[in-house]
Formats: C-alpha cells, sequence, structure tokens
C-alpha cells in the first residue's frame, strides 16, 4: 500500500504541474475578458479524469487510509484542483476524511475550463437528493437551499433587503477569500455599523449627488 501510495502521490504531482489548457495561455488578451455569466456558457468542457490523467478508480476508498495518509491525498488533490482552476470549497466545517471521500465520489465530473472566473468542484452529483451525497449532513447544496429559500417573491422592507444581501454577500467572499474573508467584510451593508448620519462605509454607493471623485483630475 505505502508503494502504491507514494506512485499516486506522485502521479497528482505530475498532473499539477503539467496541465494541458484548451487554449493557449500566450493568447490570452485582456480585452477578451467576459463576465462570469458568460463564461460559464462558454467555458469549453472536460472531464476531470480524463483531463487531469487521474482516475477516480485509483483513489483508495477512505477506510484503506489512515488518518496521515488522507491528510496528504487530500493536501495533494486540493492543490491539483486550483491549478485546474477546479476549487474544491466547503462552507462548513467538514473532517478531511469526509472530504476526501467527497473529492473521491465526485472525481468523474465534467467541468468547465474557466480561464476568468473561479471554477469550482461539484460536491454533489447533479440530481442527488439533499443530505444523501458523499457529504451527508454537511451537504453543500443542502446548505445554499437553506440559504436561499425564502428569496423568491418576498416582500422585504430595506432593512430586510439589506439584512439579506449582507447574508449573501458573507457567504460570497467567504467561499471566495477563505481564511481572508474578513478583510473584505461588507460594513457599508451591516446595520451594526451604521452612525447617526447613516451608514461612514457607504462611500461612493449613497445616494449623495457627490461628483468631487471624478473630475479630481481636472483641478
Ligand atoms: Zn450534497
Amino acid at each position: 500500500m505505502e508503494k502504491y501510495f507514494n506512485q499516486l502521490l506522485d502521479d497528482i504531482a505530475y498532473a499539477t504541474n503539467n496541465i494541458s489548457w484548451p487554449f493557449a495561455e500566450k493568447e490570452l488578451q485582456l480585452w477578451d475578458w467576459i463576465p462570469d455569466e458568460e463564461e460559464n456558457q462558454t467555458a469549453p468542457i472536460r472531464n476531470l479524469q480524463d483531463w487531469t490523467g487521474i482516475q477516480q478508480s485509483m483513489l483508495p476508498p477512505e477506510t484503506m487510509l489512515n488518518d496521515e495518509q488522507i491528510h496528504l491525498l487530500l493536501e495533494a488533490l486540493n492543490k491539483m484542483l486550483n491549478e485546474y482552476n477546479c476549487c474544491f470549497v466547503l462552507q462548513t466545517a467538514v473532517s478531511e476524511r469526509i472530504q476526501y471521500s467527497c473529492i473521491r465520489e465526485n472525481f468523474n465530473q465534467d467541468v468547465k475550463v474557466k480561464r476568468w472566473h473561479m471554477g469550482f468542484f461539484e460536491t454533489c452529483k447533479p440530481g442527488t437528493e439533499h443530505g444523501k451525497c458523499a457529504l451527508g449532513e454537511h451537504c453543500q447544496c443542502a446548505f445554499y437551499a437553506e440559504l436561499f429559500k425564502d428569496m423568491i417573491d418576498e416582500d422585504l422592507t430595506p432593512e430586510e433587503e439589506r439584512r439579506r444581501e449582507l447574508e449573501i454577500e458573507v457567504q460570497h467572499i467567504k467561499r471566495k477569500y477563505g481564511d481572508d474573508w474578513m478583510k473584505y467584510y461588507p460594513y457599508h451593508l451591516d446595520a451594526a455599523y451604521d452612525d447617526e448620519y447613516g451608514n461612514p462605509y457607504d462611500y461612493g454607493f449613497g445616494d449623495e449627488d457627490d461628483d468631487d471623485e471624478d473630475d479630481w483630475w481636472r483641478k
């Protein structure tokens, strides 16, 4: 097992360092930039197994691995997935063993090859009932469904809407920036940071008709 395990880590490292992109990096021009929505629709699609050369069948079931091996394998897989811009990100704390099982179970998946925006590893197979995937009670789809469940057809007061916006923004930056998320905290959405004049963080986006900023270069 030890020998097989080390070979597997080598194979993953090889895949990490030898990515074949379906577009030439040199041709990447700033004016080719497209919004995320558009990229989601137009990005080339690849099967992760074919693309990385790592087959799901190469990944041992978690029951065959000790904690140290799980840790090393998870680290290697995460590094690889980041290089392929297919980031494995969870919103909730989940043990390494379950994280590994989740990657293993979903490894045979088609991914969008994105070059402008962050791509994510799908943690649930499409059509899987919430909570019945490898993550079980930690199912991320269930987490999001819960978060967004009340969003449709609601009449929100401005205060409620702001609170909802804060909630969504916080989830978004946690997903995007991981442990650094507090650096990007949207103070302007948080009523706790309002003072008697409104919100001091809401510069530039408020209703104030303040165009000083725009013509500083004329002065
Ligand atoms: Zn799930």
